[in-house]
């Protein structure tokens, strides 16, 4: 039997993860009524779950991803820095040793990246989200319900079907909750495309660039003498040496270690494994931080890494009274560190089309969905322009055009690691507050193409150099 949500204009938002509560910040004031259905139990405090396999693993929000936050939900980054989160400055605080060698350590002050476990920044976000909103929409959160199917026809979606469940099974019948609005924010195991087979209606077209990366994750503390090290750092693999580390500080004082490896180089999970892995990285820095660091949780492992992006934009691809946002819309790999940004630059995206829309009305739906998408399309370029290089299959060649990006992108990661001038650009892309044009302005290309090509440092710098 159908359950209308409310009365007026209503929403359901399909998972209660990043992106759901950042359309419900989106929806306030458009929507009377949004009922979050969230396939777990949320736990008390901050402990992991579930839903959110990949929470294990270490995970930083670019500048480009705090402002949008703080644009959505004001005050949530003072609030993650509260809890704990710690707040790295690029470069300085967070140094990436780059095929030529390390980064000097500018004191450049334009990009802070967060760093703290997803629990914590989940339940920040949640906490804040559901305050916020509460002030002119009702929110409902059904938690332990899974969306199973959606309601409607091919031209028009017109609600949720879904299920209650008791621990890891469902329990009772399905039954469809109505609404004008779905929004999809279920994640990177969405099942939008297999719904759309019930609604008479062809999956949209999807595209995959898949670089077979895997992730293993520990966390660490520094107990020993010489107590934490001054600095994260970043050891992301190249072609040469397909095997990266990324070691940062979270809250508590513990430390994450993500150790990845493209296919034939993935990390193991067992412990000892895991540490003799670390050697095997393009630089003996963060193996050599290991003999001071305490283990405090087993290793995890990840493998689901790939890039895809469905096109919910294209003409006819959304019925009406349907949105896909967050990695349900589109994923990256994970190395880069941008699907957070994505997901709240896509909700900063969706808040202001409706805005702009005055509401809800016809057509509102399929234009923040060109929007969200719009905002997805410069982390999908750097993402899968970067995976080339692994994905292109046995004896293909690159033609002209990519030869001479790829020529022109290495150049420039280089000079990046030792020039300010070009360095500024390269950050201002990578933490998606600038768009991909800047790494072609006349200075950047110039320093790139005409200075001499120089290695980076041999170890990470000590010092910290004033820009
Ligand atoms: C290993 C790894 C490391 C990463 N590191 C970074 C990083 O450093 N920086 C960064 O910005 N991004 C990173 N990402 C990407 C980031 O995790 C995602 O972009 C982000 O989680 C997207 O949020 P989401 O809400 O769309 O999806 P999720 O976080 O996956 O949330 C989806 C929610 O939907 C619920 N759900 C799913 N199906 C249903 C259903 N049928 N019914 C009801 N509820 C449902 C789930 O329980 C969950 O709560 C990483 C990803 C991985 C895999």
């Amino acid at each position: 039997m159908a359950e209308h949500t409310g009365r007026g204009r209503t929403a359901i938002v399909i998972g209660g993860g990043l992106a759901g509560m950042l359309a419900v910040t989106a929806l306030r004031g458009h929507a009377d009524t949004v009922t979050v259905v969230e396939r777990d139990r949320y736990p008390a405090g901050t402990a992991f779950r579930k839903g959110v396999p990949h929470a294990r693993h270490l995970h930083i929000l670019l500048s480009g991803g705090q402002r949008a936050l703080d644009r959505l939900l004001p005050g949530t980054v003072a609030a993650l820095t509260e809890a704990g989160a710690r707040s790295l400055y690029l470069p300085r605080d967070l140094v990436t040793r780059t095929p030529t060698g390390w980064q000097r350590r500018f004191d450049e002050g334009r990009h802070p990246t967060l760093s703290v476990t997803r629990p914590v920044l989940d339940a920040v976000v949640r906490e804040r989200a559901l305050r916020a909103a509460a002030a002119d929409t009702r929110v409902e959160v059904l938690e332990a319900t899974e969306a199973v199917g959606l309601a409607g026809d091919a031209r028009r979606v017109t609600g949720v079907a879904v299920r209650s469940r008791t621990g890891d099974r469902a329990a009772g019948d399905a039954r469809v909750l109505t609404a004008d609005l779905v929004v999809d924010a279920s994640g990177r195991g969405s099942r939008t495309p297999r719904w759309y087979a019930e609604l008479g209606r062809e999956a949209p077209r999807e595209e995959t660039v898949d670089s077979g990366l895997a992730y293993a994750t520990r966390m660490y503390r520094f107990t020993g003498p010489g107590g934490e090290p001054g600095i994260g750092v970043n050891v992301p693999g190249w072609p040469g040496c397909p095997r990266g580390a990324a070691f940062v500080p979270v809250e508590d004082g513990n430390w994450l270690l993500t150790l990845s490896g493209v296919r034939g180089h993935h990390p193991p999970t067992d412990g000892a494994e895991f540490t003799a892995f670390s050697a095997t990285i393009g630089d003996p820095y963060v193996h050599g931080l290991l003999a001071r660091a305490e283990p405090v949780s087993p290793v995890h492992g990840f493998r689901d890494t790939c890039n895809r992006r469905r096109y919910y934009d294209r003409p006819g691809a959304l019925p009406e009274g349907l949105l896909v946002l967050g990695d349900a819309n589109c994923t990256f790999n994970p190395v880069y560190g941008q699907g957070m940004t994505v997901a709240a630059l896509g909700a900063l995206a969706l808040r202001d089309t409706l805005d702009r829309a005055g509401g809800l009305g016809p057509g509102a739906a399929a234009r923040a969905q060109r929007a969200i998408c719009r905002a997805a399309e410069p982390a999908w370029m750097a993402a899968v322009g970067a995976d080339r290089p692994y994905v292109r299959g046995p004896g293909a060649t690159a033609g002209p055009g990519e030869r001479l990006t790829t020529w022109y992108l290495d150049r420039l990661s280089a000079r990046a690691a030792i020039d300010p001038v070009v360095g500024a650009a390269f950050r201002d892309v990578f933490c998606l507050t600038a768009p991909p044009s800047r790494l072609m302005s006349p200075r950047v290309v110039l320093r790139t193409v005409l200075l001499p090509r120089r290695p980076g440092l041999r170890e990470p710098a000590g010092v910290v150099e004033r820009v």
